[in-house]
C-alpha cells in the first residue's frame, strides 16, 4: 500500500512565504504512484489547517512574486496532535476523527518549523519526519551555538560576538562599544535565529551598526555580529541519516552587496555556479567540512552548508547549517543533489525512506 506523507507548508516564521515557495516545489515533484500525498498549511498564527489532497492548493500561486501569506480559513478542517496516542486528528465541523499519516514532511524554514519545536510536537505524537531531530534542529539554527561547537572541534570561523539585546530597549551604545573593542568594519549583524538573510545587514560604520543592531534584535533578542570576510561563497548539500552523502559544492554569486532575500528568491540576479569552479582538492576540503559540521551537530535527513573561502588565503570556514534549506526551484540545495546525481523526485523518495527507516530502526 501507498505511505501515506504529509506536507506541511507556511509556518509561523518570518520564512513564512519562503516555505510556499519551497512546498510549491516539493508538492509538485512528489510520485502519486508511490505515495498518497496530503498537505497541510500552518497560518502566520500557527494553526493547522488540512487539504486532504494537492487539489485545493494553487502552488502556481507561491512560485516568484508576487508571493503570499497563507491566510487562514476557518472552513477547512483542522489538524490537532494528541501526543501520547499515536498522532493526528482532524477536526471538522466539531467532529474529530483520527488520521493516518506515515511520515511528515515538514517543508517549513525558520523558528517553529526549522528549529526543533515542530519536531518536539511530532517526536511526543510518534510521527516519522523529514529531516534533523530536536536537538540538532535547535542547534543550527541558533546562530551563537552552533559557533561555540566550531570553535570547540576547531573548525575556523569568522571572528564573532554573541550578544543579548532587549527588543524594546536595546542598549545600543553598550552594544556598539562591545562590537567596536572586537571587531573591524565592516561587520555583519544578525539575529540568532533566523534564515533566508531576514534581518540580517552588512555595517560599515557606528551608524550602520546601531540600526543593523535594532533590526536583527526586532527579529531575536539574541544576536550575532560578525565579522565581515572576504571570500567566496561556497555550499554543499549533504543526504542521508545513517551514511550521509555529500554533493558537489556550489558557488553562490550574490549580485548586492551581499546574498540577501532578493537574491535569494526574487531577483534573479545572483547568480549561482553547480558544481562550483574548485580545483579538486579544493572540492574535497569542502564535502570534509561539510559533512564534518554535519555530523559534529549529529543532523539527520539533510543539511547544507555554508562556508567561506577566503580569497587572499584560501582558508575555509564554517558560516552556518541549516537544517531545511531552501526547496524553491531556484535553491541550490536541490541543484547540487542534482549535479552529483540525485534528480528532484529521486530526493524527495530519499528523504521520505530516509525518515521511515529511521523510525524503524528506533521502534
Ligand atoms: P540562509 O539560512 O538562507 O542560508 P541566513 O539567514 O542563515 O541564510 P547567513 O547564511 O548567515 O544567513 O548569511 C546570509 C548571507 O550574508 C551570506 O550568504 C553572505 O552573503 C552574507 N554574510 C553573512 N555573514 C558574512 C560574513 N561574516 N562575511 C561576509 N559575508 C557574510
Ligand atoms: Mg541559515
Ligand atoms: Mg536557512
Ligand atoms: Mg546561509
Amino acid at each position: 500500500t501507498k505511505k501515506r506523507v504529509l506536507v506541511l507548508f507556511g509556518g509561523a516564521s518570518s520564512e513564512h512565504e519562503v516555505s510556499l515557495m519551497s512546498a510549491a516545489s516539493v508538492l509538485r515533484a512528489m510520485d502519486h504512484s508511490r505515495y498518497e500525498v496530503l498537505a497541510a498549511g500552518i497560518t502566520p498564527e500557527g494553526l493547522f489547517e488540512y487539504y486532504e489532497d494537492q487539489a485545493g492548493i494553487n502552488t502556481n500561486h507561491w512560485e516568484g512574486f508576487p508571493y503570499r501569506r497563507f491566510v487562514h480559513d476557518p472552513r477547512r478542517p483542522r489538524l490537532l496532535f494528541s501526543p501520547g496516542d499515536g498522532g493526528v486528528y482532524l477536526q471538522n465541523e466539531g467532529l474529530v476523527q483520527p488520521l493516518t499519516v506515515d511520515v511528515i514532511f515538514p517543508v517549513l524554514h525558520g523558528p517553529f518549523g526549522e528549529d526543533g519545536r515542530l519536531q518536539g510536537l511530532l517526536e511526543m505524537c510518534g510521527i516519522p519526519y523529514v529531516g534533523a531531530g530536536v536537538l540538532s534542529s535547535a542547534v543550527a539554527m541558533d546562530k551563537g551555538i552552533a559557533k561555540r561547537l566550531f570553535h570547540q572541534a576547531g573548525i575556523p570561523q569568522t571572528l564573532h560576538v554573541e550578544m543579548r539585546l532587549d527588543p524594546r530597549q536595546p542598549a545600543i551604545h553598550e552594544a556598539v562599544n562591545l562590537v567596536e573593542g572586537r571587531l573591524d568594519y565592516p561587520v555583519f549583524v544578525k539575529p540568532a535565529n533566523l534564515g533566508s538573510s531576514v534581518g540580517i545587514s552588512k555595517a560599515v560604520s557606528r551608524d550602520e551598526l546601531e540600526n543593523a543592531l535594532r533590526l536583527a534584535a526586532a527579529y531575536d533578542p539574541k544576536v550575532l555580529v560578525e565579522q565581515a570576510v572576504d571570500a567566496r561563497e561556497i555550499e554543499c548539500a549533504v543526504l542521508g541519516s545513517r551514511n550521509p552523502v555529500v554533493s558537489v559544492p556550489a558557488e553562490v554569486l550574490p549580485s548586492h552587496d551581499f546574498y540577501d532575500y532578493e537574491d535569494k528568491y526574487f531577483s534573479g540576479t545572483s547568480q549561482t555556479q553547480v558544481p562550483a569552479n574548485l580545483t579538486p582538492e579544493m572540492t574535497e576540503r569542502v564535502q570534509q567540512m561539510a559533512l564534518q559540521v554535519y555530523q559534529l551537530l549529529e543532523c539527520e535527513g539533510l543539511a547544507r552548508v555554508d562556508l567561506f573561502l577566503e580569497r587572499n588565503t584560501d582558508r575555509l570556514l564554517v558560516n552556518e547549517i541549516n537544517t531545511m534549506p531552501g526547496f524553491t526551484h531556484i535553491s541550490l540545495y536541490p541543484k547540487m543533489c542534482e549535479a552529483s546525481g540525485i534528480p528532484y523526485s529521486q530526493l524527495i523518495h530519499r528523504l521520505i525512506e530516509d525518515a521511515l527507516e529511521k523510525e524503524s530502526a528506533v521502534a
